[in-house]
């Protein structure tokens, strides 16, 4: 195995291939605040690429209810349990942990679980069951104990992919001009090892065709400066989908860097795992820390800190502002004034968006007509 560079777990870990990275590496954002489970982006997904033949099971894109939602059935708890000792140096920052390639067992490049059947069958099992009972008589009265919250879950398109890892045919590869991982069917004989290895369970295998499909990224949209499917419909505008460049040449006028390099305030999905997973959450505010801690990784308290922060920061106000309101994807942007501006590869305007939304208030009684109206605040 080589040694290679993962900067989620700030060390050198082993992974059957040298380190590799493409010439840009697609990345995704997607803030847990905003989900509104609606479902939009797993239909927008089904309905453009999974609507055959053998693909009835497959959610490229899934949107679970955390902290019980899973599909498949417990696809993270299964593989938690696996891994021993998943300590993190806080004040380095560093896993001391071991990942699903050093976790191997002898003869084999991952660690992994092969769901049964069954464990696709309840693609929504636990959807909207919340942390507790709510007792009789409660009300809201801002953040409390019983909690829940959205977890939409894609393909990471992994710098070091453990599908690619597994893959005995070496039918599965890491494209190098925009990292999006594929799967050259042509070469797949159906062994499965990939939904095997993949930790995040986004292989799947088709039963008719006898090959193992995944979220291509809608590479035809990336290809023509377009964000995917799941990205342009999100109802709750909470995704974005950019380029990421290597921590040490991060762009502070690129909005996935300044994100999720200069300001950390979105986080890998299970780091430890070792991947190096390219979509990035924003943690949701109201959920304990140690539930957190277990899924993002040591940095979620800066992260939810700074976040809570966002209107004392014009630079990434700008950059969240930039979600939803393009359909290009944005490689560079700008805030001044009143204003953020979003550009393409060009430098073409991708989209102009106000920092504050404009407020009117009418008056309370109309002179012309005698009516009063009411302004709800
Ligand atoms: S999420 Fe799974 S399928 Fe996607 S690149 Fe990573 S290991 Fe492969
Ligand atoms: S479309 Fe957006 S808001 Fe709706 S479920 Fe998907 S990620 Fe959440």
């Amino acid at each position: 195995m080589a040694q290679v560079k993962n900067w989620h777990l700030n060390r050198e870990m082993k992974y059957p291939y040298a380190d590799n990275r493409p010439k840009k590496q697609i990345a995704y954002i997607f803030d847990t605040n905003k989900c509104i489970a609606c479902q939009t982006c797993t239909v927008a997904c089904k309905t453009t690429w999974t609507s055959g033949k053998g693909q009835e099971y497959m959610f490229w894109n899934n949107v679970e209810t955390k902290p019980y939602g899973s599909y498949p059935t417990q696809w993270d708890v299964n593989l938690l349990k696996q891994l021993d000792g998943q300590e993190w140096d806080k004040t380095t920052g560093t896993y001391k942990g071991k990942t699903i390639f050093e976790a191997a067992e002898k003869g084999e490049n991952v660690k992994g679980w092969h769901p049964t059947d069954r464990d696709y069958a309840y693609p929504n099992l636990g959807e909207d069951e919340c942390s507790g009972n709510v007792n009789k008589g409660a009300f809201f009265s801002g953040i409390h104990d019983v909690w829940m919250f959205y977890l939409a879950r894609i393909c990471n398109h992994c710098t070091y992919p453990g599908c690619v890892a597994a893959c005995p045919r070496k039918a599965i590869y890491k494209r190098p001009e925009d990292g999006i991982v594929l799967i050259d069917e042509s070469r797949c004989r159906g062994y499965k090892e990939c939904v095997k290895a993949c930790p995040y369970k986004k292989t799947f295998f088709n039963e008719v065709t006898r090959i193992s499909e995944k979220c291509i990224g809608c590479y035809p949209l990336i290809e023509k400066g377009e964000q995917p499917r799941c990205v342009q419909t999100c109802i709750g505008k909470i995704r974005m989908q950019g380029f990421l460049s290597k921590p040490e040449e991060a762009r502070a006028d690129n909005p996935i860097d300044q994100i999720v390099h200069i300001k950390k305030v979105a986080l890998p999905l299970y780091p430890q795992y070792g991947t190096e997973p390219n979509v990035y959450y924003i943690p949701p505010v109201h959920v304990p820390k140690e539930f957190l801690h277990q899924l993002f990784g040591p940095g979620v308290d800066k992260a939810i800190e700074t976040y809570k922060n966002i209107k004392n920061d014009k630079d990434l106000l700008g950059a969240f502002l930039l979600f939803g309101n393009t359909p290009k994807i944005t490689h560079s942007y700008k805030t001044d004034g009143e204003f953020t501006m979003g550009f393409d590869e060009k430098g073409e305007v991708t989209t102009k968006v106000p920092l504050t939304e404009p407020v009117f208030v009418r008056p309370f009684k109309n002179e012309t007509t005698g009516a009063n109206h009411h302004n709800i605040p």
